[in-house]
């Protein structure tokens, strides 16, 4: 859908104008404000004239068709004035009123009626429950705010917002930056945020796109904008709120429960190269950095001070918020020591004030950070204030920074520890030099880390060759044990060594055969988790304890209280030790098909310890999910144990992937729980599995 019509309006038609509506009133204060060149046109059967313009009776009286028209009427007359709008040549609106979908039947039923005509005929509908669209550049808004100052709102962040409130609140903070774009989407029972992000991926006046969004509604479009933008070259930050976690769904499988969780949103939109952040402090320290002349091109932060204590302080910040600070090389150290004197601790952050010349460290610290080939940005790490008694002259150390930063292909950076400080003076010397000065150590070092991050390419998807599996999954409650795990051997997954048996004497020779002590489990379609009914018989050493456990377990099936179609009951071998991990494969509703990891056991239920990644895998994801568990540690080498087999568990992850790239249109859920992580070299044997295939 073209947007030109709703965001660089030739005219713009307001019913239901009036001068004693303040909200009304408004939208012609802004327009005349902002200098709009279009031609306005109020609508009112009440009036000649409004706002010493000519007033129309009705849209049907226009002397052209209206680029846009803007919907101050009431709620009951909104129907009959859409339904003009196609007969009148109109090409997008703006409803703001509340009371749609959001609110009931009776305004579902009415956004669908509107929804219909604007499909039918091309209008591009803002809203409805939404604030409007303003464009600094092209002079033009639909919204209710008064711009007092247009030079400074006029910038390179096309902000969409699901909420207008927000949306104002952050359009009003012109310090650092200013808008090519806001747009208040509402509902967007029409035009949603991918649209907008399109519209922005195109724009010339757009450099970076923020969002701050409730809901996902067209996931597909969306992430499909979000690879447009990243090919684009314009990063895309985002705020979503609602990160609690959604009601839990019925389910079957463990993993099945994560679906729908915001992990799964933020792990999408990082696969699509999007910036999300958590809170407002961040969103804004982020759109800053990405107002650099340059950006960081790897992830290498050194931080220069001018205090040992400083310094200490945003060694921890950095280090808690997981940034990278290189250490000095000692070369570095040498050239850095030759000028400044004695450089405590490992060199970064740098407290460069030595001998006390600062003056003449500061520029030389710099130089020598420029030089280093694991530095990709610099910071001066400082506090200022706009009213510092202390500070003369009020430019502080920013100019030479900013003397550094204008020679280099690195970026400089000044970062005042704590957030949302800024010092105007300095803030409007950086940025008129293409720099960028940045507030809060936590928030502003992050910002630099994702921007970096973002700047960097993402590993190819991996390929798989695996076949469909030759089992049948589709048809079945659940697909059981044995038949998951042969499905999933064949794709390199490693498993259980077993057998299937239907007689006593069968389950004896297959013993017999995998060797002592085994494990015997009654196995069907109709029981999903078998130790929930006694079915589990583990550490059974001889034949006699064989005996015992298929007469118990025969007696249980007996006991499970339904129809139980049994397929045999398993004898495999017995996994002693290992870590008790478990991964998985769960359908979210908006993103799809998704790959958990985590511990396994009842720990998930407890810890909610996993890391996730929507599926297909890009290459190293397993290896870096595994690495992001809070208890990687727990896989390391601890005290004399050897380290866990993580190589193994990487394969077996990749293989389950493989699987789902094969048959993944058949699955609803997998879960691989417990898998055993043996000691390295030993392996990662998965020792249950369950599919729960799609409907
Ligand atoms: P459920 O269907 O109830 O999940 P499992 O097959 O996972 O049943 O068995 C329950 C528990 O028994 C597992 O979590 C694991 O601790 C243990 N177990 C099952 N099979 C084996 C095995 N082959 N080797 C070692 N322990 C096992
Ligand atoms: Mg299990």
């Amino acid at each position: 859908m073209n947007l030109d019509r709703l965001i660089k309006p030739r005219s713009i038609a307001v019913i239901g104008a009036s001068e004693n509506v303040v909200g009304t009133k408004r939208i012609f204060t802004s327009l005349q404000t902002l200098g709009y060149e279009g031609a306005i046109y109020p609508i009112n059967p009440k009036y000649d004239t409004l706002f010493g313009m000519k007033c129309y009776p009705s849209l049907k009286d226009l002397p052209e068709a209206p680029d846009l028209v803007s919907f101050r009427v009431g709620f009951q007359r909104i129907l009959e004035n859409f339904e003009m709008l196609p007969q009148v040549g109109a090409g997008a609106a703006v409803i703001y009123d509340g009371g749609f979908a959001e609110s009931g039947e009776e305004g579902r039923k009415l956004q669908d009626a509107i929804m219909s005509i604007s499909r039918e005929s091309g209008i591009a509908l803002c809203g409805p429950n939404c604030m409007g669209v303003l464009n600094p550049h092209h002079r033009s808004s639909s919204t209710t705010q008064i711009v007092s100052n247009l030079d400074a709102l006029r910038g390179n962040v096309g902000l969409i917002s699901h909420s207008g409130s927000v949306g104002i609140g952050l359009v009003a903070d012109v310090r650092r930056f200013g808008y090519s774009l806001y747009v208040s989407s509402g509902n967007e029972a029409v035009v949603s945020c991918d649209d907008y992000m399109n519209w922005l991926i195109d724009d010339p006046n757009t450099k970076v796109i923020a969002m701050f969004m409730e809901a996902v509604r067209k996931p597909e479009q969306f992430v499909a904008a979000l690879d447009r933008a990243a090919a684009a070259g314009k990063p895309v930050v985002i705020l979503k709120v609602g990160r609690s976690e959604r009601t839990r769904r019925a389910i079957t499988s463990h993993t099945g429960g994560l679906a729908g969780s915001s992990k799964v949103f933020s792990e999408a939109i990082k696969a699509h190269r999007a910036i999300e952040v958590t809170d407002m402090d961040e969103m804004f320290e982020v759109l800053s950095v990405c107002q650099g002349r340059v950006l960081p091109k790897g992830r290498g932060l050194s931080l220069i001070t001018g205090s040992g204590g400083l310094a200490e302080l945003m060694l921890d910040v950095a280090t808690e918020a997981g940034c990278h600070l290189p250490p000095i090389s000692d070369e570095t150290r040498a050239e850095a020591e030759s000028v400044i004197g004695h450089i405590g601790g490992d060199g970064n952050p740098m407290d460069a004030w030595g001998h006390g010349d600062f003056q003449r460290n500061l520029p030389h610290a710099m130089a020598c950070f420029d030089k280093a080939p694991t530095t990709h940005a610099i910071l001066l790490c400082t506090e200022t204030f706009d009213q510092a008694p202390f500070l003369l002259p009020p430019l502080g150390n920013v100019p030479a920074v900013a003397e550094a930063g204008m020679k280099s292909d690195k970026p400089h950076y000044v970062l005042n520890s704590r957030p949302g400080i800024l010092h105007g003076e300095q803030v409007k010397y950086m940025r008129e030099r293409g720099l960028v000065c940045l507030g809060g150590g936590r928030q502003g070092l992050m910002a630099i880390d994702r921007v970096a991050r973002w700047n960097t390419p993402l590993p190819p998807i991996r390929k798989s060759a695996a076949k469909p599996a030759s089992v049948a999954i589709g048809g079945r409650s659940t697909v059981h044990e044995f038949d998951a795990k042969q499905m999933l051997a064949a794709c390199g997954v490693s498993v259980t060594r077993e057998k299937l048996a239907t007689t006593l004497e069968a389950a004896k020779t297959a013993a017999k055969e995998i060797g002592y002590p085994v494990v015997v489990k009654a196995v069907s379609d109709d029981i999903p988790h078998k130790s929930e009914y006694g079915l589990v018989k583990v550490g059974l050493a001889d034949e006699a304890a064989v005996t015992a456990a298929w007469a118990e377990l025969e007696a249980n099936v007996k006991k499970v209280g339904k129809p139980v179609k049994l397929a045999g009951f398993v004898v495999q071998e017995m996994v002693k030790d290992g870590i008790e991990m478990f991964a998985g494969v769960s359908r979210d509703p908006d993103f799809g098909l998704t790959l958990a990891v985590g511990f396994g056991g009842i720990e998930i239920e407890i810890t909610r310890d996993f890391a996730l990644r929507p599926l297909p895998l890009r290459e190293g994801d397993a290896e870096a999910m595994l690495a992001e568990l809070k208890g990687a540690a727990r896989l390391g080498a601890i005290r004399g144990k050897p380290p866990a087999d993580v190589k193994s568990l990487a394969q077996a992850i990749y293989g389950l992937a493989d699987f789902v790239a094969a048959n993944g249109d058949q699955i609803a859920e997998i879960d691989l729980n417990p898998i055993k992580l043996m000691p390295e070299g030993k392996g990662a044997i998965v020792v249950d599995a369950l599919i729960v295939p799609k409907n």
